[in-house]
């Protein structure tokens, strides 16, 4: 943008229009850590307009963020001054004084700083790396994900993408299964790690509050002395600052955590307890990149090192403006979502990402809203196997993407080839995009199989059918209504009235 354009950027001084838009995108196979498990990511998405230009901003959080962006946060935001983000930011948290700031609240608050902060830049014609200052031309990552659910080939072949096909020379795994209660199999993966990343990666790992104090102790120790891990994250509670601070005094990897941090006192009280060697911030939890740069600050005065939590590409500009960054979560969820949901997302070369510096704002914009519109008018009417062979088309085709564990179960290496009549048997068959089943029992007796479907879920029942067996008609629907259930997960929701 010329001089002519910044002119006109500062002529609009108010905000005059915010979109916020849900999309929840399941993932590519059940995922699990330590003490949580998951099977879908929601993304919230905010757009903020003025004299033409829009910023978008985005966090991953329940859809209920909606409700508090569009009833508390639209009021403020609207009409505000589009260049005093940190002003706006203030408001909105005043406004949800009564609701209680961290957890959804927080989240909602970051969609709409990021926002407003990219709106700023693209009116000011600049990049957002470049409005905060940069101190670096690229941002190191570690690959994320190594999920407890993953078999020791998924474990192996998401290892090898990372530091093979991206670069990255650090990777981390997820630990503390089942609350800490399945010690055997977290040193085994992580002995598997290190096999497969070889002697010159450094290993990580992640326990997600999983382990109790002298467990972690012992578990980092073992940890570091067998597989040389160089990062043990969450080993206890998050909320357990003298927990973490015992771990860190007895274990020699270093300890992190921050990743639940939705103020600023949060990280002061964890700053100040000692209880961690870098502080891991959240720009889609934290307060957006106003307060990610704040605490970032407050980092950097104790001699901290920070990372950013998830969500690479909108850590980006951030995280090329602090001096004190250790590297930035390439998390396996929003490498996959991201590009389905935004164009403008940048790729890791090297093991670093790059760009943002020839772009407006952060770069990054709403895929064409109208083509992810379509999916659900054209899905309703259809039968079931119809369905899922149109949403293929419409959602991974257009949108662009496939799973990587799909595409690569695709190519033949499918575990437990699969005996048809058996499918509809299963207690949890999950559906993928494709024709993909794979059955995960969690508890105490783990069953874990993936096979390959010839045929629809709906398929068996009619099998069983021709093949003289009882007939189900109430079995059947039940196929169908899940498998129709599981397609209209992907729907894009309604967007919201613009102003
Ligand atoms: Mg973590």
């Amino acid at each position: 943008m010329g001089s002519a354009g910044r002119a006109a950027g500062r002529d609009a001084a108010a905000v005059t229009g915010l979109e916020c838009r849900i999309y929840r995108v399941p993932t590519d196979q059940p995922e699990a850590d330590g003490t949580l498990a998951w099977s879908d990511t929601t993304v919230v998405t905010v757009e903020v307009q003025a004299a033409g230009e829009a910023g978008l901003g985005w966090t991953y959080a329940p859809a209920a963020c909606r409700s508090i962006i569009e009833e508390t946060l639209r009021p403020v935001v609207v009409g505000s001054d589009v260049f005093g983000a940190p002003g706006t930011n203030a408001e909105m948290v005043r406004r949800c004084r009564n609701f209680g700031r961290p957890g959804i609240v927080a989240s909602a608050i970051s969609a709409v700083d990021i926002a407003l902060w990219d709106l700023k830049a693209r009116l000011v014609g600049l990049a957002l790396a470049d409005l905060f200052g940069r101190c670096r031309a690229a941002v190191p990552v570690y690959g994320s994900g190594g999920f407890t659910t993953y078999d020791d080939e998924t474990t192996a072949a998401q290892l090898e993408h990372w530091t093979g096909e991206l670069g990255i020379p650090r990777v981390k795994l997820k630990v503390g299964e089942s609350w800490g209660t399945n010690v055997e199999r977290d040193l085994r993966r992580v002995a598997l790690a290190r096999k497969c990343i070889g002697d010159d990666a450094e290993l990580y790992v992640d326990a997600n509050g999983g382990y109790a104090r002298k467990q972690a102790v012992r578990m980092g120790v073992v940890f570091s002395e067998s597989a040389r891990v160089s990062w043990f994250e969450e080993p206890v509670s998050s909320d357990d600052l003298v927990g973490l601070r015992e771990v860190r005094d007895h274990v020699p990897c270093d300890v992190a955590a921050g990743e639940y941090g939705y103020d600023e006192a949060y990280f002061a009280r964890m700053v100040s307890a000692s209880a961690v060697d870098c502080l891991q911030i959240d720009v889609t939890r934290c307060g957006g990149y106003t307060s990610w740069l704040r605490v970032a600050g407050l980092a950097s005065a104790t001699g901290l090192q920070v990372s950013g939590h998830c969500a690479p590409n909108l850590h980006l500009p951030v995280a090329m403006a602090v001096p004190n960054l250790r590297h930035v979560e390439y998390f396996h969820d929003h490498e996959r979502t991201d590009p389905l949901l935004f164009d403008g997302c940048q790729s890791v070369v090297s093991g670093e990402l790059r760009g943002g510096t020839d772009v407006l704002g952060h770069g990054m914009t709403l895929k064409d809203v109208e083509a992810l519109r379509v999916v659900r008018p054209v899905l309703r009417g259809l039968e079931p196997r119809a369905v899922d062979a149109r949403f293929d088309e419409l959602f991974f085709d257009q949108i662009g993407a496939r799973p990587v564990a799909l595409a690569r179960r695709d190519s033949g290496r499918t575990k437990c080839p699969p005996k048809a009549e058996r499918i509809g048997s299963r207690r949890r068959p999950e559906l993928l995009a494709g024709q993909l089943v794979r059955n995960v029992s969690f508890g105490t007796k783990r069953k874990e199989k993936v096979y390959r479907a010839p045929a629809p879920l709906t398929e068996p029942c009619e099998d069983r059918r021709r093949a003289g067996h009882r007939r189900r008609p109430a079995r059947s629907r039940r196929c169908a209504r899940r498998r129709l259930h599981h397609v209209l997960k992907y729907d894009v929701d309604r967007p919201s009235q613009p102003d």
